[in-house]
């Protein structure tokens, strides 16, 4: 009988997965809580206005229409039943022979959940916008407010941790409100604003060698962000975000810090690790079941030097290769060869031209690193059309040093807020 394989997460390693099954003889199955793919390394750009929602996404199943073996359903898993080898999702539920899982994994407020309200975390793009939607604002607040020590929290910005997001996400900002929207104000100006970037370790980029971290720290610095390094946050709430020893009044902080694994795989009843993620087989398969296989930021697999593999995209997406191969190929679990991670390099960008990359033991830095950076994550985006619109924004932006997108279209009752506040004298 012809096989079925579920495949629950169109991201990176469920996207992956599904298109090595191209022409495979077999009834694919692709369920996904949204109906597109999302480039989350750029999810930063749509935060701070550079692109918009639709540049980084694009539809799974005008993906994988070629794919006459895949369907594609919108939907949410909710419990996994491996008894009865059955997904069960809000509205249905789907038998299988094999299953990939690529759930991906969300924020960790490392149990201090309710300070997600104040301090949002960036992993969709519902969260992006909401945080472009929140700077803008600040600065719409600001520039009409009478009131310097209210005004001050509006134009602190504070982003906790010291990742690459977190250094991404603290470069885009400060050049936002510290040089190219600031020409448009009147009542604000770019030494009235303040970039915190706090980590709790005692250094940025733990990924990265000593040398490359101090340039891009270097580089934040000189963008005017403040890094506070061996910084613990005590509390976050809606006055700003207390330190060990200081309060940073803020109304914008954008949490960088920790991951945690959807409690969907509790449902396994297999071995999790601390933050919820799935401890695989060196196949990837779960340890008491061969047929069922976790991938990208929800497994847990270690390296042959007892490192943690990341969680990126690369990996994501060479584990669902993979995967699929080893339900292709059809072996029992101790036929199969263990999964090898090749680790093809990193990088990350800190503004406008600057970027650190790492790629294959050698390093580059400054406006070449950049360029590498440009063209990965073109060549890596989805569509041509992606492509096409993500190279134009960016000339544009290089040329120009405005970001585009700044419409402010959600938050009503905040937008007749600042509708009802005085202007300055
Ligand atoms: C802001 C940000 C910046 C990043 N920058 C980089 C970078 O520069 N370089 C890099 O390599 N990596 C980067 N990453 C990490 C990278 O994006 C992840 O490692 C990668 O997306 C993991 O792939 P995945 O397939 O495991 O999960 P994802 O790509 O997150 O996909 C998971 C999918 O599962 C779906 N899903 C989840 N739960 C359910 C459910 N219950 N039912 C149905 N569907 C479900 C989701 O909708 C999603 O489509 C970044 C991540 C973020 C958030």
């Amino acid at each position: 009988m012809r096989k079925k394989i579920v495949i629950i997460g169109g991201g990176f390693g469920g996207l992956s997965a599904a298109k090595e099954f191209n022409d495979f003889d077999a009834d694919i199955t692709l369920i996904d809580k949204t109906n597109y793919h999302l480039f989350q390394p750029l999810l930063y750009q749509v935060a701070t206005a550079a692109l918009s929602p639709a540049d980084i996404a694009a539809p799974i199943r005008a993906v994988l229409n070629k794919q006459k073996n895949t369907t594609v359903v919108m939907d949410e898993v909710t419990a996994i039943d491996r008894v009865n080898k059955k997904v069960i999702t809000k509205g249905s539920e789907y038998s299988f022979d094999y299953l990939i899982i690529a759930i991906g994994s969300s924020h960790s407020y490392f149990g201090k959940d309710e300070w997600e309200k104040n301090a949002p975390g960036l992993k969709t793009l519902n969260d992006a916008l909401n945080i472009r939607e929140k700077i803008l604002l600040s600065l719409e607040s600001a520039e009409k407010m009478n009131n310097p020590e209210e005004t001050i929290k509006y134009l602190t910005f504070v982003i906790v941790g010291g990742g690459p997001t977190g250094v991404e996400m603290a470069g885009a900002i400060a050049e936002i409100v510290k040089i190219s929207m600031m020409k448009d104000f009147r009542n604000i100006n770019s030494e009235m604003t303040k970039v915190y970037l706090i980590e709790a370790l005692p250094r940025l980029l733990t990924a990265y060698p000593e040398d490359l971290y101090e340039i891009a720290k270097k580089d934040l610095e000189t963008l005017g962000v403040e890094v506070l390094l061996n910084t613990m946050v005590v509390d976050v709430n809606d006055e700003g975000v207390a330190l060990k020893d200081k309060f940073i009044p803020t109304k914008n902080i954008i949490w960088a810090a920790g991951n945690t694994v959807s409690p969907l795989l509790k449902s396994l009843n297999t071995e999790l690790d601390k933050a919820g993620g799935v401890i695989v087989n060196p196949d990837l398969s779960l340890k008491d079941d061969s047929n069922i296989f976790v991938i990208g930021d929800a497994a847990h697999l270690k390296d042959k030097k007892g490192n943690m593999l990341p969680g990126i995209a690369p990996v994501a997406m060479q584990e669902g290769r993979y995967a699929a191969g080893i339900v292709k190929e059809g072996k029992d679990a101790d036929l199969r060869e263990s999964f090898k991670y090749i680790d093809k390099g990193t990088m990350a960008t800190i503004g406008r031209a600057k970027a650190i990359c790492y790629i294959g033991g050698l390093k580059f830095t400054g406006f070449f690193a950049w360029l590498i950076w440009c063209v990965i994550h073109i060549f890596f985006l989805i569509s041509f059309r992606n492509r096409f619109k993500v190279m134009a924004e960016w000339a544009w932006y290089y040329i120009t040093f405005r970001h585009g997108i700044r419409l402010i279209t959600g938050h009503p009752e905040k937008q007749e807020e600042i509708r009802n506040s005085n202007t300055p004298d």
